[in-house]
């Protein structure tokens, strides 16, 4: 298959490919997503193929409006509303109780639908276009960091998926916020750069950080994630850096990691400053590439 980038304005194409069920990938915000009609359950399955993705691994769906999320949960709590009208459209995925007519290969056999109302413009027309939600993991083969420019795109996907639009470089780079509510409590599955304390603002009520120990985790935290080639330290004294180093930021963390790889770096220092140490959602990512956290 020949892969062809199209430019936003080329929309219409990749409208047409999506409904008749071929994957595409589209810019959002955070990373780039490889997006198919949530409720054609073929082009769904056929997302875990062209990545690679366990099975086990469930999908977000992505939609433009209210409307989207009321077609996939009769079951939206109050805290759902709170938290769409404050942080939607941006990088926050909720976890909901999925309806019976969310295909089964979506949730990975869970009751639950994680579901996410991106702020990309680009992403926001294309799945009014279509029509339905999308479900778009990243755009990435899987176990391979996200992908934040079409650049990155290619240089896994080329020759897998027939379009892929052009959104220049995403903005914040990192993966989206995800908080389940569908325990007790709110419980945070991965931080994000909607941090924890914005959450707990906007609830008023404490939110837990997800562990092994919880009842409700996120099935994707467990495969190893965001992980170059090299081997990676993470260094928190600047004296103590090793060429080759990065000093990473949440927008650039992704694309340089992609850059050690392609340079064939065997190993990486990662330098972590107070303000990388601050950022909850960048360590988190940092702790995964440097196999400090499953
Ligand atoms: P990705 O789209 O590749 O960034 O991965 C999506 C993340 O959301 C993974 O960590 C999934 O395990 C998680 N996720 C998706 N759906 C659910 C769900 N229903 N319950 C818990 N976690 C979910
Ligand atoms: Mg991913």
């Amino acid at each position: 298959m020949y892969t062809q980038v199209l430019k936003p304005e080329e929309l219409v194409f990749a409208v047409e490919r999506l409904r008749a069920g071929h994957p595409i990938v589209f810019p959002t915000e955070t990373v780039y997503g490889l997006g198919a009609p949530i409720f054609l359950e073929d082009a769904v399955q056929l997302i875990y193929k062209i990545k690679g993705r366990p099975s086990d691994n469930p999908l977000i769906a992505h939609v433009s409006d209210l409307k989207g999320a009321l077609a996939l949960s009769e079951d939206l709590p109050p805290l759902f509303y709170r938290l769409a009208e404050a942080f939607w459209p941006g990088p926050l995925t909720l976890v909901v109780r999925r309806s019976s007519r969310v295909p089964d290969a979506v949730s990975a056999g869970l009751a639950t639908i994680a579901i996410r109302m991106p702020k990309h413009p680009v992403a926001r027309r294309l799945i009014q276009e279509v029509g339905q939600p999308l479900v778009a993991p990243s755009a990435n083969l899987s176990g391979r960091p996200s992908p934040t420019s079409i650049q990155d795109v290619l240089e896994d996907l080329d020759g897998l998926v027939p379009f892929v639009i052009d959104g220049g470089e995403c903005e914040v780079g990192i993966e989206s916020t995800v908080l389940s509510l569908c325990s007790e409590k709110p419980l945070l599955l991965r931080p994000g750069s909607i941090c924890r304390e914005a959450l707990e603002e906007t609830l008023s009520c404490r939110v837990d950080l997800a562990n092994s120990s919880t009842p409700i985790q996120s099935p994707g935290m467990k495969y190893r994630h965001y992980a170059p080639k090299a081997s990676v330290r993470l260094v928190y004294d600047r004296s103590q850096l090793k060429d080759p180093y990065i000093i990473p930021t949440a927008k650039t963390l992704y694309a340089q990691l992609r850059k050690a790889d392609r340079l064939g770096w065997e190993r990486i220092d990662i330098f972590c400053d107070a303000a990388v140490q601050s950022n909850a959602a960048l360590m988190n990512r940092l702790l995964r590439a440097a196999g400090q956290i499953a």
